[in-house]
């Protein structure tokens, strides 16, 4: 999980996402209500996913686990907890569907103030709670709401951690002796970086 930069929507857009917020607000909309109106809304989330793909690391990356294919969009508030933020940009992050759907789901924890646990990475830096150890792509806990995100999205998945691991390893590879930019800190212990994502793209990519 790396931080994302949410862009500005065209006018046109944020437009009809404030007419729908504004519909869901008048008629009190409960959740059912909110889920059937984001579902008719097909046009409006078709806009909406292309943005997020351009937004999103990599070709169409999950925001969450940055690996699987980014194919939902997710209310990161869930619809269950508040239906009125159906149609809230801000709300509104592309997830692959094993994060969306087996991991996180319905879940949003709270602190005992009622303040949201998990990271929004398009809303903060993932950075300030969440350390990558490099050499075995285990994402490490610096703060309780890094731990708690660790544990809603399911970072730690054994495939994941395996395909981190294979991607340092290889990106270490590619440097050059002596030469070229080096991808990542190999100063040990191997884990200044929350992300590979951090190495430079063409390496990443290749
Ligand atoms: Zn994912």
């Amino acid at each position: 999980m790396i931080r994302i930069n949410r862009v500005e929507l065209p006018s046109d857009l944020a437009d009809q996402l404030h007419s729908r917020a504004g519909g869901l607000r008048e008629s009190q909309a409960d959740c059912p209500a909110a889920r059937a109106a984001w579902k008719s809304a097909g046009a409006v989330r078709v806009r909406l996913a292309g943005h997020l793909n351009a937004m999103a690391t990599g070709i169409r990356r999950c925001m969450y686990c940055g690996d699987g294919l980014g194919t939902d969009i997710d209310h990161f508030e869930p619809l269950a907890e508040a239906p009125l933020r159906a149609f809230d940009w801000p709300n509104h992050l592309l997830a692959c569907s094993h994060c969306n759907s087996h991991q996180k789901r319905e879940l949003f924890p709270r602190d005992e103030d009622g303040r949201p646990m998990l990271v929004d990475p398009s809303a903060e830096d993932p950075y300030g709670h969440l350390e990558l150890v490099l050499s075995t792509g285990t994402y490490e806990a610096l703060t309780v709401r890094g731990d708690a995100t660790i544990k809603v999205f399911g970072l730690n998945r054994s495939d994941l951690e395996r395909g981190r691991a294979a991607a340092f390893i290889r990106t270490e590879g590619d440097v050059p002796p002596g030469g070229g930019r080096p991808a990542v800190s190999t100063a040990s212990p191997r884990r200044t970086l929350p992300c590979t994502d951090a190495v430079p793209r063409p390496r990443r990519w290749r």
